[in-house]
């Protein structure tokens, strides 16, 4: 038998610990974190509020820095970068997508898709052409002129997913992606993501609803800073679990 090297999990998190403050006003939002996200993983981190779900998003898509540990993601040691290197790596390894959707205003739908690409230094045609499949993957191929105060909040919601894939990153965090939608845009974003899944994308979504988690193959939860539990389950999405195991 001829070992192979095991692939680099997209996301190894070791040891992470986050502090906020000082002395009495110290917060320990973060207490020794463990983690490895494998290419092709759907996971769902759950938790109470201030359980550290934001502060753990935050650090793995490279907005903050940890008090200590490591973090790895695609390989690279985010604490070994400067904040140029941590943009670039930002920009083209990992798509965010927010609650509130965070699009510009009096942009249009293809403008905001585009502006990752932008800031990744991309010629207008290339932009153009990649911006509009992003809006096509989403659904959304008849409103690319449309500006966000001109879309429902679900289909803003699907701009925001077109923008966070158009640089085909590594890795998409969703920090409760359907919070401030109703029933059916929750529905349709999910399948969105669903599809993304079964298509081999590297998703990690958070949210503190079971509904949603249920679509994720692996639930992960944090009390207090620390994960109480890491279970793999069949998604509500349908899709067979490849691999049960770990
Ligand atoms: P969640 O997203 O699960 O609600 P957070 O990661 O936002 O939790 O917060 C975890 C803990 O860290 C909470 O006790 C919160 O009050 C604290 N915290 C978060 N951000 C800061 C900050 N910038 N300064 C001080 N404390 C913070
Ligand atoms: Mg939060």
């Amino acid at each position: 038998m001829t070992a192979e090297a095991p692939p680099v999990p997209v996301l190894r998190v070791q040891d992470l610990i986050k502090e906020y403050g000082e002395g009495d006003a110290k917060v320990r939002a973060l207490r020794g974190i463990n983690l490895d996200v494998e290419k092709g993983d759907y996971v769902a981190i759950m938790g109470a509020s201030g359980s550290g779900k934001s502060t753990l998003m935050n650090i793995l898509g490279c907005l903050d820095v940890p008090t200590s540990g490591t973090y790895l993601i695609d390989g690279a040691d985010a604490g070994r970068l400067d904040e140029h290197q941590l943009a670039i790596l930002r920009n083209r390894r990992v798509g965010f997508v927010f609650q509130s959707f965070n699009l510009i205003p009096r942009m249009s739908a293809l403008a905001n898709v585009e502006l990752p690409l932008v800031y990744g230094g991309i010629g207008q045609a290339e932009r153009r052409a990649r911006a509009l499949a992003a809006l096509e993957q989403v659904g959304l191929a008849d409103r690319v002129h449309h500006e966000p105060n001109q879309l429902s909040g679900g289909q803003q919601q699907r701009v925001a997913v077109a923008r966070a894939l158009v640089t085909a990153p590594a890795l998409l965090l969703a920090d409760e992606p359907t919070g401030n939608l109703d029933t059916a845009s929750t529905k349709d974003v999910l399948q969105i993501m669903d599809r993304l899944s079964e298509s081999g994308r590297t998703i990690v979504l958070i949210t503190h609803e079971n509904d949603v988690a249920a679509h994720a193959k692996r639930v992960i939860r944090l009390v207090d800073g620390e994960v109480v539990e890491d279970r793999r389950q069949a998604p509500a999405g349908g899709v067979p679990p490849r691999m049960a195991v770990r």
